[in-house]
C-alpha cells in the first residue's frame, strides 16, 4: 500500500505522516530527505547534487525522480511508502504514476488534508520560537505570556524569534503556487476514485484517527 498525503503549505503533512511511520510503520518519503540523505552517501549523484544546490540551482525533476524511482524498487520499503510533499505538479503526479507501474505498485488512496487558507496564513505567519530552549508558540494561537511559558527554566531573558520567511506575503504567494501547480493533481486522482478527504481544522489527535479510519478501510 502506497499512499499520499496531500495539502496546502502548514496543513500538517509531516506531523501526519510521522503519526503513521510510528503507528503502522510506513516509510515517509520526503524529497528534502531524501536529497539530504543521498548528499551524505558520498555517491556519483552526491557529488552532482552539491554542485547545483551550492550554485543555488534547482534539483531537477529528473534527479528527483531518479531518488523515488530508486525507493519504490527497494525491498524495505516498496509498496509501504507514504509520499509527503510529493508530487506538487502533475508532471511529477505522472512521473510517480509511471515509476509505480513500473514496480508493479499504485497508489492505494491520496489523503487529502482540507484547511481554511485564513487559519493557514495564521498557523505558518504566526511562527515564532524561544531563542533560548527553541519551544515553538503561535502569535495567534499560543502566544507565549511569559518566559516561564518555556519548558526551560534558564528563559527569562529569552527573545522570541521568527524565520524571516514566515510572514503572510511569502504564505499567500506558497498558497497561491499551491493552488495553480499543485491542486490540479488531486481532479488528477479524484477520477480515479482515491481522493479520501479528512477535515484538517481537527485537533492533531482527531486528524489522525480520521486517517487511521480511512487506512483501515484500504
Ligand atoms: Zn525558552
Amino acid at each position: 500500500m502506497n499512499i499520499i498525503i496531500f495539502g496546502p503549505p502548514g496543513a500538517g503533512k509531516g506531523t501526519q505522516s510521522s503519526f503513521l511511520v510510528n503507528k503502522i510503520k510506513m516509510f515517509q518519503l520526503s524529497t528534502g530527505d531524501l536529497l539530504r540523505a543521498e548528499l551524505k552517501s558520498g555517491s556519483e549523484l552526491a557529488k552532482q547534487l552539491k554542485e547545483i544546490m551550492d550554485a543555488g540551482k534547482l534539483v531537477s525533476d529528473d534527479i528527483i525522480n531518479e531518488l523515488i524511482e530508486k525507493k519504490i524498487s527497494d525491498p524495505q520499503v516498496k509498496n509501504n511508502i507514504i509520499f509527503d510533499g510529493f508530487p506538487r505538479n502533475l508532471e511529477q503526479a505522472n512521473a510517480l504514476d509511471g515509476m509505480l507501474k513500473k514496480y508493479d505498485q499504485k497508489i492505494s488512496a491520496i489523503i487529502n488534508l482540507k484547511v481554511d487558507y485564513s487559519i493557514l496564513v495564521k498557523r505558518i505567519s504566526g511562527r515564532i520560537s524561544c531563542s533560548i530552549c527553541k519551544k515553538p508558540f503561535n502569535e495567534f494561537f499560543d502566544p507565549p505570556i511569559e518566559a516561564k511559558n518555556c519548558e526551560n527554566n534558564n528563559c527569562e531573558s529569552r527573545e522570541l524569534i521568527k524565520r524571516s520567511d514566515d510572514n503572510e506575503s511569502t504564505v499567500s504567494n506558497r498558497l497561491k503556487t499551491y493552488d495553480e501547480q499543485t491542486l490540479p493533481i488531486l481532479d488528477h486522482y479524484r477520477s480515479k476514485g482515491i481522493v479520501k478527504d479528512v477535515d484538517a481544522m481537527q485537533s492533531i489527535n482527531d486528524v489522525t484517527s480520521q486517517i487511521e479510519a480511512i487506512i483501515s478501510d484500504l
